[in-house]
Order: structure tokens, then C-alpha cells, then sequence
């Protein structure tokens, strides 16, 4: 059975006094036994949860680190940094790291082996740009976002990645990709991985959608069979919409 995991980036939003607000909202919160929750705020904050969450079920996830152990990298974060503060999962490969911070592919990979040796579990992201989607090769993109930048690492180092499916031109547009068009590319992800690695590890990674998701569409994204959960920005960041989104599955 695979994981259902329903995970909110916050992205730059939130300082220390909005954090714990939510925090105190989130912790009055009943939490379904069959979902992993996650949320992944500021680096800054990160510590501040872990500590204020250590009796709930909600994962921490970081929303970026960089690929070197340690040494002069003015600004940066390390995998072990992380981990030292209970960070136990760290986004790799979102589309405004991409397109803002210039992180290729080669990079991304690189990211990807450090996170892995610091036993953090990658939820690594995967999407075209609405030119790809109009000019029909999506399922390129994707692939080659896959081989590139994860289908380097070992079997047993799948045990510790998610795959988060968002298209570009649904993040915070308001506009999500159809149901069926979620179905699609997680189907085509999956078979991509079985082809790659195996089809026991393809049925067993968990893969999330990312991209508008909100109360009123969760349900019928999540109601797809290879859709095994989401990825979350805008709507996360309240918590009664993020625990609308949490109880959206079946
Ligand atoms: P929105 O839910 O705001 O579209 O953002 C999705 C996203 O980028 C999550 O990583």
C-alpha cells in the first residue's frame, strides 16, 4: 500500500509570529490515521515546529538545501543542517527553483545524492512549462526531468523519494490540471519508473499532484489511481482549507 500524503509548501511565506499562529490552529486539529501530513515552512521556522510539534503526526519538510556537506557557500543549507533541526524530508527540483534560482537538472541531482546520504526523503518535482503542454511533448519533459535528475540513484534509495507531478502552468493560476490529465502523467511517471527500476518500486513510490489544489478539486484529483496525494502552496497556508485538502480522500 502506498502512502497517501498530502504536504503544504509554504514558500516564502510566514515569519516566525504568522508560523506559530498556525501552528496553534493546526495542533487543535483531529488527524486522519490513513494520510501523512506534512508542512514545509522557512528554513527560519523549521526548528520552531519541530520543537512545537513533537506530539502530532505532521512531518517537516524543508524546502530546499544545497548539495555540498559543508564549506564556503555564503547563504546556503546543508542536508546534515537540516536534519539536526528534525527536518526529515526536503523539496528538490520545484519549478521556482528552476526557473528563479537556475537549478538544472545536474544540480538537482547532485541535491539529490546529499539528501539521500543524510537519509532525508526527497519529494522531488517534476512539471512542464505551458509551452510544452501546448506544443504536445509533456511527456518528454517529464522524462527527461527523471532521468536526469533522479533515475541516477540505487534502488534501495527509493525507499526514500516522492515524486510530486506539478505542472507549471498550474501553480498558482488558479487553473489545475484535469483530473484526467493528473491520471495521465502519473500513469506515464510510474510506467516510466517500472521501465527504469522495477515495477514492485514503481507501485510502491508515492506520487503526489501540485498545482492549484484547493477544497472544492482535492477530492477528485486524489480520487485518481495513480494520484497518491499533493503538494499544496496557496491553500495550505490556512489551516482549515489545508485540513479540508487533508480529509479529501475517500
Ligand atoms: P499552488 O497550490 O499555490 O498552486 O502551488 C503549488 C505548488 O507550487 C506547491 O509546491
Amino acid at each position: 500500500m502506498r502512502k497517501k500524503i498530502v504536504a503544504g509548501n509554504w514558500k516564502m511565506n510566514y515569519d516566525l509570529a504568522e508560523t506559530e499562529m498556525f501552528l496553534v490552529e493546526l495542533k487543535k486539529q483531529v488527524f486522519p490515521e490513513n494520510v501523512t501530513i506534512m508542512i514545509a515552512p522557512a528554513f527560519t521556522n523549521l526548528n520552531h515546529c519541530f520543537k512545537s510539534l513533537r506530539e502530532h503526526p505532521v512531518e517537516l519538510v524543508a524546502q530546499n538545501m544545497h548539495q555540498s556537506e559543508d564549506g564556503a557557500f555564503t547563504g546556503e543549507i546543508s542536508a546534515k543542517m537540516l536534519k539536526s533541526v528534525g527536518t526529515k524530508y526536503v523539496i528538490l527540483g520545484h519549478s521556482e527553483r528552476r526557473a528563479f534560482f537556475a537549478e538544472d537538472n545536474a544540480i538537482l541531482a547532485e541535491k539529490v545524492n546529499s539528501a539521500i546520504e543524510n537519509e532525508l526523503t526527497v519529494l522531488f518535482c517534476v512539471g512542464e512549462e505551458l509551452k510544452d503542454r501546448k506544443d504536445g511533448n509533456y511527456f518528454e519533459v517529464i522524462k527527461e526531468q527523471l532521468e536526469e535528475g533522479i533515475f541516477h540513484v540505487s534502488e534501495t534509495a527509493w525507499e526514500r523519494i516522492i515524486i510530486a507531478y506539478e505542472p507549471v502552468w498550474a501553480i498558482g493560476t488558479g487553473e489545475t490540471a484535469t483530473p484526467q490529465q493528473a491520471q495521465e502523467m502519473h500513469e506515464f511517471i510510474r510506467k516510466t519508473i517500472a521501465e527504469n527500476y522495477s515495477k514492485t518500486i514503481a507501485e510502491s513510490v508515492s506520487i503526489l499532484y501540485g498545482g492549484s489544489v484547493k477544497p472544492d478539486n482535492a477530492a477528485e484529483i486524489f480520487g485518481q489511481k495513480d494520484v497518491d496525494g499533493g503538494l499544496i502552496g496557496g491553500a495550505s497556508l490556512n489551516v482549515e482549507s489545508f485540513m479540508k485538502i487533508v480529509n479529501a480522500f475517500e
